[in-house]
């Protein structure tokens, strides 16, 4: 079977790696050059998009900000999946908003701002802090502003005005005014829905970032309330858009309640620990669930520990020589913050993953993997036996 993935980059990739034992041969649309690729080895097929499509079983997506022609081109071809509705709200703080809204998932707070005086109202409907953050192109907390005292509100219209003025964008921009919410912890929900609406979702994982771009995520078992939670949620959510495929929520937990804060039509970063910890890795479900398989496991089969690599194309070596400890690397050129690869490291409980993730923080230098330290430490406080 043929999969034609939107966008070509690290996710595309390991759908490829991931297809390849099922006999799911994946090709990529690269959306900057414009050209279907091979997102493993990057070569350059010749074929146009409109043939590319004609010619796959199925098309999907991993990444939810694809031109809006383009999207038209593959739902015109009814193997879209997810559906465009499902990757535009995505792509749109204002649509994202409205179907949280419509699914009844708790989320925070909000007001939709174009223009100074829907501003000034939002701070006086919402209260302050806030966050404000674009409506579209909107990732990794890019487009974001926080906004903590009166004083500083006009300045900060300012730098906002400046941002929607000189956005480049063919659909009209706008500022999604959000409540500030003083969470406990980040967790995400993974999960697959199949096209006779059966839904799998992996463990909640818990997620640390630095300067809003994911850092670490820590899977393990979670409380079975909250994991409940987190599901009634994740399938509200994906039953309104008739979901099929992988998605992704991430949430606020604030005491034993979560928030949405965002979804991600796709399969997800605080996902690659289903890697080597799950039974199915969530590049496979995606996979299964679009191409209409069966959906496979999402059992935690040993506790996980995911450390992106940002900006580097090099770590020690000797991260290998940690039992369980394995690197993924996305064979990208290097640049500032740019996600280069992770490094998935396991144990048989809690106690072993934090003496692992300890001995890997020890090999990371702290100045590139910031926090990653700290993280660790926390982790095996909570958890490395006395
Ligand atoms: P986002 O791009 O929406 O995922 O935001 C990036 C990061 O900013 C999140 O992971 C949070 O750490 C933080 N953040 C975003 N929205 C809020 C909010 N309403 N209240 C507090 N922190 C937020």
């Amino acid at each position: 079977m043929n999969i034609l993935v939107m966008g070509a980059g690290q996710l595309a990739r390991m759908m490829a790696l991931a297809g390849a034992p099922l006999n799911l041969k994946v090709t990529a649309y690269d959306v900057n050059s414009d050209k279907i690729v091979d997102p493993v080895s990057n070569q350059v097929f010749a074929l146009d998009l409109a043939n590319a499509v004609a010619q796959a079983d199925v098309v999907t997506s991993e990444f939810e900000h694809i031109p809006y022609p383009v999207q038209e081109v593959c739902q015109q071809s009814g193997k879209f999946f997810p559906n465009s509705t499902a990757i535009k709200a995505g792509g749109d703080r204002r649509q994202e908003k409205q179907l949280l809204d419509a699914a009844g998932v708790a989320n925070a707070g909000y007001r939709i701002i174009t223009n100074e005086s829907e501003f000034y109202a939002a701070i006086s409907a919402l209260g302050l802090p806030l966050v404000l953050k674009s409506a579209l192109a909107g990732y990794d907390g890019k487009g974001q502003w926080r906004l903590k005292t009166a004083e500083d509100a006009a300045a900060t219209w300012t730098d906002i005005a400046a941002f929607m003025a000189g956005a480049e964008h063919t659909l009209p921009q706008a500022i999604v005014a959000e409540q500030f919410i003083r969470f406990d912890r980040e967790v995400s929900l993974v999960g697959a829905r199949n096209a006779k609406g059966e839904t799998v979702v992996y463990p909640l994982t818990e997620n640390h970032h630095v300067n809003g771009v994911l850092s670490v995520s820590m899977a393990l078992p979670a409380p079975e309330d909250l994991q409940q939670q987190a599901k009634q949620m994740f399938d509200a959510v994906a039953a309104k858009l008739d979901y099929v495929g992988v998605l992704a929520l991430e949430f606020f937990q604030v005491g034993d309640q979560l928030l949405v804060n965002e979804i991600a039509p796709r399969v997800h970063n605080s996902g690659h620990w289903t890697q080597q910890g799950a039974d199915t890795c969530q590049f496979e479900n995606h996979l299964r669930a679009v191409a209409g398989l069966p959906l496979g496991s999402t059992a935690l089969v040993r506790p996980t520990v995911m450390v992106n690599i940002l900006g580097e194309d090099h770590v020690d070596a000797a991260v290998l020589n940690i039992p369980s400890c394995h690197l993924h690397w996305y064979g990208k050129s290097k640049r500032p913050g740019r996600k280069m690869g992770h490094i998935n490291v396991c144990g048989q409980d809690n106690a072993q993953l934090a003496d692992r993730f300890l001995a890997l923080a020890a090999l990371l230098p702290t100045d590139k993997f910031l926090e990653v330290a700290d993280v660790a430490k926390v982790f095996a406080a909570r958890h490395q036996q006395s």
